[in-house]
């Protein structure tokens, strides 16, 4: 920027430039907050397992835990190390994003009528146990993209849909081309976010309701993974939802023939 200062000769030249170089400040320091922000969020998140796992293990070590209460334990010792095992995996899932360019995107003819039918498959025991219908609709079509990072989407979004819902409710998924774009919906019934928290789930770790997060094996980092590679997709996202009634996830991806 300095080279080009040379060329400034009026105040009314200047002020672009000052905006600019300010604008990219203040970028600078918003990610440097972030990442402090969540270093130290991955340190606690990461504690809370760990203490579990390491405070049952000692009670059974010495002997400190009846022959009933020890299957109990080990429960929670193998319940603490899947979730460190699953934040282990989103965090390097996020790291790997972090660092790809969008430029390094190779895009490939997706058929994603087809990937939402697999993602409804394999979710389906899940939505019974839930006591939740889930159900695919529209036509078969196909949008540009990366396969890997579209299976991850839908299947965030219909998990926390089903884990989200309440027993007897539903989750739609709707997959339909329009002009252009191709429209990826998830609708659920579900418990809904209300409004002070919508643009919040989004952030790393944020969960409205930390134990029902817990209890359904969330890590709080699904749709800050799902926002990112929508973004790497240069797709549209956006979320309605009502307290009580429920939520509606849709994407416009690009179109390919
Ligand atoms: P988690 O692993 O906790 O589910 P996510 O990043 O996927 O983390 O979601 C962040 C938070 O957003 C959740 O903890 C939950 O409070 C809220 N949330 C996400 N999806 C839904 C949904 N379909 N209905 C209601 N709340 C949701």
């Amino acid at each position: 920027h300095l080279d080009e200062c040379g060329e400034i000769e009026t105040y009314e030249e200047l002020v672009p430039f000052v905006q600019t170089i300010k604008k990219q400040h203040d970028d600078i320091m918003k990610n440097a907050q972030m990442r402090q922000d969540f270093t130290a969020n991955v340190s606690h998140e990461l504690k809370t397992p760990l203490t579990s796992i390491s405070g049952y293990a000692e009670l059974i070590e010495h002997r400190m835990a009846s022959a009933q209460d020890v299957p109990r334990f080990a429960g929670e010792i193998h319940r603490s190390a899947n979730r460190l095992l699953s934040m282990i995996n989103d965090i390097i899932r996020l790291s790997e994003l972090d660092v790809m360019e969008t430029e390094d995107m190779v895009f490939e003819r997706v058929p994603l009528y087809v990937l939402a039918e697999s993602c409804v498959d394999m979710l389906q025991l899940k939505a019974e146990k839930h006591n939740v219908t889930l159900e695919l609709k529209g036509t078969p079509c196909h949008m540009a993209g990366n396969r890997e990072m579209v299976e991850e989407i839908l299947y965030n979004l219909c998990d926390n849909a089903i884990r989200y819902n309440n027993p007897g409710g539903s989750v739609t998924v709707t997959v339909v081309p329009k002009g252009e774009k191709v429209m990826l919906q998830v609708a659920d019934t579900g418990i809904g976010i209300s409004k002070e928290h919508q643009q919040r789930v989004f952030e790393r770790f944020y969960r409205v309701d930390k134990s029902r997060s817990k209890a359904t094996g969330g890590t709080g980092l699904g749709l800050a993974i799902v926002k990112h590679m929508v973004a790497q997709h240069h797709a549209e996202l956006t979320l309605e939802s009502e307290e009580g009634k429920g939520t509606t996830i849709t994407i416009l991806f690009e179109k390919a023939d």
